[in-house]
């Protein structure tokens, strides 16, 4: 090999090796800029991502923040809310309890009725009449149950009694006959026990007429509330039925007193001849009627007598007898007579339509109406 050749075959190789070296650099270029290039697109895509999740925290934290700052703002309005919300929800429970308290009031009811509808042995049925809920002398007469006028109202005269110790404001006082009857055997006992004559009988009877006359009176003279705590509205007054009286002194015309010791045995042995005193100052919450000293009301003598004794109002009086059913009798016993008092319900057989009211076979029976919805029957020895 000559120098000329050596020296091409040495340039030869260089310019390979240079080319290899060219080739090599190219790649590892390329590989760099592909390289810089995918990185520097992750990185956009990174940052992107990062707006767009800011952007979409952002809009999310308007959205939330604008009513959550109402709120703030309007806390106290928000309390009301609240508390109206909560005292709806009170209404609510309150209404759901009165529902199950009616509920249950009238499955009571059911189940009264049932047991009065079943008949003991020996015992018949009575039919009675609507209208005789509203007859007897064991109505409920008040601010609630009104007193039906009806035609059959058989009044008498107590005028016509003979020989009384006792005086009468005018001739014309009616009364039904058994309290015109018990209320001339009442005084006269009181004066045969006592030799007291000072008892003036005020009054009776009265007509629904004269009821709103006294209540215009009484309203006038003395203002609304006294007549409202003391004097009945028309219908509403015991005057009505005839069986109510309000006694006085002769000597001074004024109403009688308990305190008056004169007049203590009247006081204890009304009763004995079926007065009450309707309305005691102990019983005015329930009676709605501020104590009368004056006003009696002839109930009977087994009423008069255990409603004294237990020292009742007619009301709770009432109120008791209705827990009593033909099985399950009330006794009031007076001297040497136990009588046998019951509750029937006033409402129709839904079989017969009739109102029928279950009575011992062959024994004496009174049967009042309560004058609010059924019977009070008494079962005399
Ligand atoms: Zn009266």
């Amino acid at each position: 090999m000559t120098n000329e050749e050596r020296l091409q075959l040495v340039q030869s190789i260089e310019l390979k090796q240079r080319n290899i070296f060219l080739s090599i650099s190219a790649v590892l270029a390329l590989v760099i800029v592909l390289g810089i290039s995918y990185y520097g697109s992750r990185m956009i895509q990174q940052r992107r991502a990062e707006a767009a999740s800011a952007r979409a925290i952002a809009a999310q934290q308007e959205t939330v923040d604008a009513p959550a700052a109402e709120v703030l703002t309007l806390s106290s309005q928000g309390q009301s809310i609240i508390s109206g919300a909560s005292a709806s929800a009170r209404q609510l429970i309150q209404a759901a309890e009165a529902r199950k308290a009616a509920q249950e009031g009238a499955a009571q009811q059911e189940a009264k009725e049932k047991e009065a509808a079943v008949i003991p042995e020996g015992f018949v049925l009575r039919e009675m009449t609507a209208d005789d809920v509203h007859k007897g002398e064991l109505q409920l007469i008040n601010k609630t149950y009104e007193y039906h006028f009806l035609e059959d109202d058989l009044l008498s005269l107590i005028y016509d009694q003979e020989g009384g110790n006792y005086y009468l404001s005018s001739f014309q006082i009616q009364m039904t006959k058994n309290t015109a009857d018990a209320l001339h055997q009442l005084l006269g006992a009181f004066y045969a026990e006592t030799g007291y004559e000072n008892i003036l009988v005020l009054n009776g009877y009265r007509s629904k007429e004269e009821a709103d006359a006294l209540y215009a009176e009484d309203s006038e003279n003395r203002g609304d509330e006294y007549a409202d705590s003391h004097t009945m509205t028309a219908g509403h007054s015991e005057h009505h039925s005839g069986m109510a009286t309000d006694l006085g002194y002769f000597s001074t015309g004024s109403f009688i007193e308990q305190g008056d010791e004169e007049l203590s045995w009247f006081y204890e042995h009304a009763c004995d001849y079926g007065f009450i005193l309707r309305y005691p100052e102990d019983k005015q919450a329930i009676t709605q009627i501020a104590l009368e000293d004056w006003h009696f009301r002839y109930v009977g003598v087994p009423a008069a007598t255990d409603i004294y004794r237990q020292q009742l109002c007619l009301e709770e009086w009432i109120d008791l007898i209705h827990q009593h059913t033909v099985q399950n009798p009330y006794e009031i016993t007076v001297g040497e007579t136990t009588y046998v008092l019951y509750y029937a319900p006033g409402n129709p057989n839904p079989e017969t339509g009739k109102i029928e009211v279950p009575v011992p076979e062959g024994k004496n029976v009174v049967i009042s109406g309560d004058n609010i919805e059924g019977f009070i029957v008494t079962v005399q020895p």
